[in-house]
């Protein structure tokens, strides 16, 4: 029997690493939309993107984070991409015992981006920042499984009602401590 399909939007920010200047406008930017009130702070060291940068070597890589990883990794191999060399830590987004990036500086939480996910959406802030198109916005449709699907719509419309009634902020402080 054929599986039924059916199409699951995808949003995602592509970065060209090449077009990075190292300005650091999205770093406040995102600081500054995650605010508390929002808008009310700019502050590098909250933010969900970091440029990653080797100043000597001209090399500057935007990196948003993503889980949180409780141990480091071994075997950290380097890639030469256009004639500069870069190591596995450059393109790694999990807050990581091994270095200090994405720590929320005061309660030592660890940040990942939640892809300015807010009613009504927007671009995300860290793209809108970005005066040289090195991060970019993309959305559109992939076919997955039905069935799949429709539990995860389930469980989607379950946590649209919870932001509803109680804010992105306080469902994600949720969630995080939820993890610990
Ligand atoms: S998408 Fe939003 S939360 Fe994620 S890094 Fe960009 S500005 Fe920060
Ligand atoms: S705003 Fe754009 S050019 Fe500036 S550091 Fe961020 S990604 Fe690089």
């Amino acid at each position: 029997m054929a599986t039924k399909t059916a199409t699951k939007l995808v949003k995602e920010i592509r970065v060209d690493i090449s077009k990075c200047t190292g300005c650091r406008a999205c770093e406040m930017a995102c600081s500054a939309y995650h605010a508390k009130p929002r808008y009310s702070s700019i502050n590098p060291a909250r933010s969900r993107i970091r440029v990653v940068s080797s100043e000597h070597n001209d090399e500057y890589v935007p990196i948003r984070s993503t889980d949180y990883t409780p141990s480091e990794c071994n075997g950290r191999r380097t890639y030469v991409i256009e004639g500069k060399e870069y190591s596995d830590c450059s393109f790694c987004g999990s807050p990581c015992p091994s270095r200090d990036l994405f720590f929320e500086p005061d309660s030592g939480l660890p940040l990942k981006c939640d892809m300015c996910e807010s009613i009504p959406e927007i671009i995300p802030m860290c793209v809108q920042a970005c005066g040289e198109s090195a991060l970019t916005y993309h959305k559109y449709d992939v076919m997955v499984d039905a069935k799949d699907q429709e539990r995860r719509g389930g469980i989607e419309i379950g946590l649209e009602n919870l932001v509803n009634q109680y804010g992105v902020d306080a469902i994600l402080e949720g969630l995080k401590r939820m993890q610990k």
